[in-house]
């Protein structure tokens, strides 16, 4: 083993810097839209990419501009934000292709998660590939995958369905056909249905495991186990807010 003699052993020794391939951390690409992923509660939860798509894009589009803002504020985070959300899609949709074909990177980010998984992003990618712009995932937090790999669940085959519609029918419908499946069936729900949703479950399939993800990432996140009646009784003898991921088991 080779020793530097020549140091002065009363001086720090001096921790060589290993230089970064440039091409581990390539700039962004003009014309391209990201998909970033946000925190889904935690604001630890971003990736260091993430956070250098932010800084090196040349506009935001977010769902919330407040909400993202806050997020901005906190990484210290300084950069054009334009609205991007449900009643306006169409019309920024057009202004956003209109960036990307001058050559503009483009971030998107929703409230929370992934975009394009149950918020508005869906549109937007594919009128970018309709329009032959790239379009690239900085992936990240997912509260279905935090809620599926720690429901205890099977994760080798599972169905996402986002949010069931309102209509009593249609939820009903949706839920019998899921019933059939093998996989675990995941979907999203508000605090105000998850009572619900739970009485349908206990109708529909009361011997299914159901597991309730509740404030992922947050500071009072539980998983709640049991039977879909069991859950209800739950719900009606204690108050549950905040937001849910319902898991409930496929067919054994
Ligand atoms: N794009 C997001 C993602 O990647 O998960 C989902 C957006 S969707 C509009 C919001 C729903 O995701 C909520 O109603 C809830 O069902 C679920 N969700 C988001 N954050 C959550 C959290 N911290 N804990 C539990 N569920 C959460």
């Amino acid at each position: 083993m080779k020793t530097n003699m020549s140091r002065d052993p009363s001086k720090p020794a001096e921790v060589a810097k290993i230089p970064e391939p440039a091409s581990l951390f390539p700039p962004l690409t003009p014309g391209t839209l990201y998909l970033v992923s946000t925190p889904i509660g935690n604001l630890e939860d971003i990736t260091l990419r993430a956070l250098r798509t932010l800084r090196e894009c040349d506009v935001i589009a977010a769902e919330d501009t407040r909400h993202t803002g806050r997020l901005l504020n906190h990484y210290e985070i300084s950069k054009p934000l334009m609205s991007y959300f449900r009643f306006n899609e169409a019309r920024r949709g057009a202004e956003i292709i209109d960036r990307l074909k001058r050559g503009q990177k483009v971030a998107l980010v929703t409230d929370a998660g992934s975009p394009g998984i149950s918020d508005p992003g869906q549109r937007i990618v594919r009128a970018a590939l309709d329009e032959g712009q790239r379009v690239e995932a900085v992936p990240g937090p997912c509260a279905l995958v935090a809620a599926l790999t720690a429901s205890g669940l099977p994760t080798d085959e599972f169905h996402f369905i986002g949010f069931l519609p309102h209509k009593p029918g249609q939820r009903r419908r949706i839920l019998e056909r899921f019933k059939q499946a093998d996989g675990t069936l995941v979907l999203y729900e508000s605090p105000y249905r998850i009572e619900k949703l739970l009485g349908e479950l206990s109708e529909i399939c009361p011997d299914r495991k159901v597991v309730l993800a509740r404030e992922l990432t947050k500071r009072f996140e539980e998983f709640l186990r049991g039977s879909p009646v069991e859950l209800l009784e739950l719900t009606q003898s204690r108050v549950l807010r905040g937001e849910f991921v319902v898991l409930i088991e496929g067919q054994a």
